[in-house]
């Protein structure tokens, strides 16, 4: 045969191999790590269970139910809203893991919008997984994703983006953000009918108290902060005076009237649930960054926002020691823990207790944060 023939086949050959492989490497994204229950957990349903037209869809989410031996309240615990927020999924999964509930009921998501997990924000840089080593010893690898729902699952993007329940206009890719969409739209697009399914949970299950968690970059000026529904006004003061005597620095933030979508005006205006939104400061999403890693997702240290701090472009205290997700977790958790006792001292009718928590004393407040992400948080994790 000639040469040439042979050199094109092997070169063809190499191509198809290359191709092969980055194209598994790309479509293994779509899979996302399961999330072992913990001994918590009496039911694990599909969000399509509530709402059957996300049957197969890329929107279709687990929903981990957490019953009490005794009747009560309920709970909603929505992690994972915008995937590249960590501190909102693993806080999540931790609650889900670790938590015995005593009285009322806690469901939660840790994949509140499961299609923006299975890929990255465009020229971000950001990682693609986190990495734990959990209590029994194992690699554990969870999933670090868009802000936004997947364009493959997704397209196209409208220039204006018009928010169906109030005409609201936002820019055209608002339109694959869940925190936009509230209270959704039976026949709307994926993150519109995601968002319906979820309304249509809390008013299914009469769900109480609805909590969804957040990260925000450092210079971003609703920051460690709960932003509450005036309905939840009373519980929110009761439970954020808590958490500033336990020493967290947190600030309380009515929701706004006229921004619209987000799950702390809408679902609070559309269902019967007090909801609250939570936000950390989590360097990874911010503008003033330096190099974008796994290490920075964890560990929130960046020489970029220390000299930001400085310059006094922040809204949190910055040092080198950054903000780990021992922190970040710690406060949501903590947040969900007074929250909740608030709530059922005002609610004594429909409790909802729960035990075994881990708390940001355990987290975080205990060490002296000299080691790096994974390993402290890694002893709450179960493969
Ligand atoms: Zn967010």
């Amino acid at each position: 045969m000639n040469k040439k023939y042979i050199s094109g086949a092997i070169l063809l050959g190499l191509a198809l191999i290359i191709a092969f492989v980055t194209g598994s490497d790309y479509m293994s994204l779509r899979e996302l790590p399961e999330i072992t229950p913990g001994p918590g957990v009496t039911k694990v349903v599909m969000l399509s269970d509530y709402f059957s037209d996300l049957k197969d869809t890329p929107g279709d989410t687990p929903v981990y139910i957490m019953e009490g031996e005794n009747p009560g309240g309920k709970s909603l615990i929505l992690g994972g809203t915008h995937p590249n927020e960590p501190s909102g999924h693993l806080a999540a999964i931790l609650f889900l893991q670790n938590a015995t509930v005593d009285e009322g009921t806690v469901f939660v998501l840790p994949y509140t919008n499961r299609s923006a997990f299975t890929h990255n924000d465009p020229q971000e840089g950001s990682p693609q997984s986190m990495n734990f080593i959990t209590r029994d010893g194992e690699e554990l690898t969870l999933r670090y994703g868009s802000r936004a729902t997947n364009p493959i699952h997704q397209w196209p993007d409208p220039d204006v983006y018009t928010h169906q329940a109030s005409g609201q206009r936002l820019s055209g890719s608002e339109t694959r953000n869940i925190n936009r969409a509230y209270p959704g739209a039976a026949d709307g697009n994926l993150t519109e009918r995601v968002a319906y399914g979820i309304v249509q949970l809390i008013k299914a299950e009469d769900i109480n108290l609805t909590f969804d968690l957040h990260e925000a970059s450092p210079e971003y000026p609703v920051i460690n902060a709960t932003v509450s529904h005036e309905k939840g006004m009373g519980i929110a003061a009761v439970g954020t005076m808590e958490l500033q005597f336990s020493g967290i620095d947190i600030a309380l933030e009515p929701s706004p009237v006229n921004l619209r979508g987000l799950t702390h005006r809408e679902l609070g205006d559309y269902t019967d649930t007090i909801p609250f939104l939570m936000e950390t400061a989590n360097a990874s999403q911010g503008r003033l960054r330096g190099e974008t890693s796994e290490r920075l997702a964890l560990t929130g240290q960046d020489k970029a926002y220390v000299f930001a701090e400085s310059l006094g472009f922040l809204y949190v205290p910055y040092d080198e020691k950054g903000h780990s997700i021992e922190e970040r977790v710690g406060r949501h958790l903590q947040g969900i823990i007074e929250f909740t006792k608030a709530y059922s001292e005002q609610y004594p009718d429909k409790p909802v207790v729960f035990e075994n928590v881990p708390t940001y004393e355990q987290l975080f407040a205990s060490s002296d944060g000299s080691d790096l992400g994974g390993p402290r948080i890694g002893q709450y994790l179960i493969k």
